[in-house]
C-alpha cells in the first residue's frame, strides 16, 4: 500500500482477533451520497472506487475517487442496480468492501448476500436484518417483539374484502392499506368509511402489485395529524448499541421528506429520552448491527413504529451536526468489526440542525428539471454545510432521483439555526435548472414552520396555497 494512504485504523489490523480495516471501498451509488461516502473514506485513509453510468461520467464523485468503473448505460437497471456489474467492478479493482449508500441496492438483502458470498464486506446490517425489515409485516412483528410501540392494525396481510371490513369495524375509520413490500410511499390507500373500503383495498393491491411485484397489503389505523419522528441508532458486532437522538421529518410532500430537523420541536426532554432508550434497547434485542433508523408516527404524546430503514438515511447529516459523530465513518468501522468505543452516556447533543433537500424540480409544479448547471455558488460560513455533487457546467441527468443538494445548517438554538438557514438560502445560487430553493425560502417566512407547529400534512396545504 502506498505510504500516502496509510490508514489511521491500520493499528487495528495488528490487534489480536480483530479484522483489519479496509484498504479500498467500492461506492455503489451516485450523486451527493457517493461523494459523502468518498469523503469519509478519504479521511480514514481508505482508497475509493466510484462506479457510474454513461450519464454520470463527469460526476463529481467519479472525478474525486481514486478509481472509477463505468457500469453501463443510463437506466438504473443497467447501471446502479446491476448486481453483476457491481460485483465485477469490485473484483477487478480489488476492493475489500462495498458501501451501498441509500436507495438503489442499499436495502436489497439478496445483493448484501451476494456481496458477502463473493468475499467482500457489505457496509450495512446483516442480510437477515435487511430481509426482516424489508417486509413491513415481519418488520412490525419484530419491532413489537423488541419492545417498540406499533400502530394498531391487522396481524399480517389482509386476504380479502370481508376480512378488511371486519377489521376496519374493529379499529374504527379512517384506516390505511399499506403494501407489505412497500417503499417510497407507494401502495398506500386511505379509507374513511365502509363504502370507500373495497375500492381502497383493490387499488392498494393493484398499485402494490405493479410497483413491487407483490400485491399483499395490510391494514393500519390511519393517524390523522401525526408527526414523523425517527430515531438514529448504531449497533456494533460486540453487542454495543446507542441511539443518536431523533429527527423530525414531518415536512413532507407526497410522503417524501422535504426538510428535516434535529431535535424535534415537538418533544420535551423526557419524551425524547424515552423513545431514544426504547429504540436503543430494540437494537440490543434484535442484535442489529451498523446504522439504522426506526421511524415512528407521533400523535397525542404517543409513538407508533411504522418501519425501520436498514441503511444510511438522506437526512443523516442533521444528526451528525448535533452529535459530532460521522455516521459513515461509524458504518465503516462497525462493518470492519471495530467496537463502537463509547456508550450512551458519552453521547452529547448540541444545538439544533436543519436540512433542506434541494431538488431539480419546478418549485411550483414539481415537474423534474434536469439540464446543465450554468452557474453554481454554495453558501458557506459558520455552521453551514452543503452536501452536493453539483458544480458549474455539470449536467443533471433525467434518469435518477431529482435531489441534487442538501443544505444543512447548525445553530446553538433552533432560532439561531433558522436565522442562519435563512441567510444561507439567500446565498445559494443554482442556475440553468429549476430547483426547489424558492420553496425553502418561502418556508422560512411561514409562522407555522417557524413555530415548529406542523404535522405530516401541513406542507402539502402550504404548497397548495402557493406558500
Ligand atoms: P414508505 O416505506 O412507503 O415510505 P412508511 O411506512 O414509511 O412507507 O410511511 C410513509 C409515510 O406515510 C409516513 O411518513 C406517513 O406520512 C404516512 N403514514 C404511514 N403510515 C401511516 C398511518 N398509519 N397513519 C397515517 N399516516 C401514515
Amino acid at each position: 500500500r502506498p505510504s500516502n494512504t496509510a490508514s489511521p485504523w491500520s493499528s487495528l489490523s495488528k490487534g489480536k482477533g480483530r479484522r483489519p480495516m479496509f484498504e479500498k471501498i467500492l461506492i455503489a451509488n451516485r450523486g451527493e451520497i457517493a461523494l459523502r461516502i468518498h469523503r469519509a473514506c478519504r479521511e480514514m485513509g481508505i482508497r475509493t472506487v466510484a462506479v457510474h453510468s454513461t450519464a454520470d461520467s463527469e460526476a463529481m464523485h467519479v472525478r474525486l475517487a481514486d478509481e472509477s468503473v463505468c457500469l453501463g448505460p443510463p437506466s438504473a437497471r443497467d447501471s446502479y442496480l446491476n448486481k453483476v456489474a457491481l460485483l465485477s467492478a469490485a473484483t477487478i479493482t480489488g476492493a475489500d468492501a462495498i458501501h451501498p449508500g441509500y436507495g438503489f441496492l442499499s436495502e436489497n438483502a439478496d445483493f448484501a448476500e451476494m456481496v458477502v458470498e463473493h468475499g467482500f464486506t457489505f457496509i450495512g446490517p446483516s442480510p437477515a436484518h435487511i430481509r426482516m425489515m424489508g417486509d413491513k409485516i415481519t418488520a412490525k412483528r419484530a419491532a413489537q417483539h423488541a419492545g417498540l410501540p406499533i400502530v394498531p392494525g391487522s396481524d399480517g396481510a389482509v386476504q380479502n374484502e370481508a376480512e378488511a371490513l371486519a377489521l376496519a369495524n374493529e379499529f374504527g375509520y379512517p384506516i390505511l392499506f399499506k403494501a407489505t413490500a412497500g417503499g417510497g410511499g407507494r401502495g398506500m390507500k386511505v379509507a374513511t368509511c365502509p363504502e370507500d373500503l373495497v375500492e381502497a383495498f383493490r387499488t392498494a393491491r393493484a398499485e402494490a402489485g405493479a410497483a413491487f411485484g407483490n400485491s399483499e397489503v395490510y391494514m393500519e389505523k390511519y393517524l390523522q395529524a401525526p408527526r414523523h419522528i425517527e430515531v438514529q441508532v448504531l449497533g456494533d458486532s460486540h453487542g454495543g448499541a446507542v441511539h443518536l437522538g431523533e429527527r423530525d421529518c414531518s415536512l413532507q410532500r407526497k410522503h417524501q421528506k422535504v426538510l428535516e430537523e434535529a431535535r424535534s420541536p415537538a418533544l420535551n426532554e423526557e419524551q425524547r429520552e424515552t423513545i431514544g432508550e426504547t429504540a436503543r434497547r430494540a437494537v440490543e434485542r434484535l442484535g442489529y448491527t451498523n446504522a439504522g433508523t426506526m421511524e415512528f408516527l407521533y400523535e397525542n404524546g404517543q409513538f407508533y413504529f411504522i418501519e425501520m430503514n436498514t441503511r444510511l438515511q438522506v437526512e443523516h447529516p442533521v444528526t451528525e451536526m448535533i452529535t459530532g459523530i460521522d455516521l459513515v465513518r461509524e458504518q465503516i468501522r462497525i462493518a470492519a468489526g471495530a467496537p463502537l468505543g463509547y456508550t450512551q452516556k458519552d453521547i452529547r447533543f448540541q444545538g439544533h440542525a436543519i436540512e433542506c433537500r434541494v431538488n431539480a424540480e419546478d418549485p411550483e409544479t414539481f415537474a423534474p428539471s434536469p439540464g446543465r448547471v450554468t452557474d453554481f455558488h454554495q453558501p458557506g460560513g459558520m455552521g453551514v454545510r452543503v452536501d452536493s455533487g453539483l458544480y458549474q457546467g455539470v449536467m443533471v441527468p433525467p434518469h435518477y432521483d431529482s435531489m441534487v443538494a442538501k443544505l444543512i445548517v447548525h445553530g446553538a438554538s433552533r432560532n439561531e439555526c433558522l436565522m442562519r438557514l435563512r441567510r444561507a438560502l439567500d446565498e445559494f445560487v443554482i442556475e440553468g435548472i429549476h430547483t426547489t430553493l424558492p420553496l425553502h425560502r418561502k418556508l422560512m417566512r411561514s409562522p407555522t414552520f417557524l413555530d415548529g407547529a406542523y404535522d405530516i400534512h401541513w406542507l402539502e396545504h402550504f404548497v397548495e396555497q402557493g406558500g
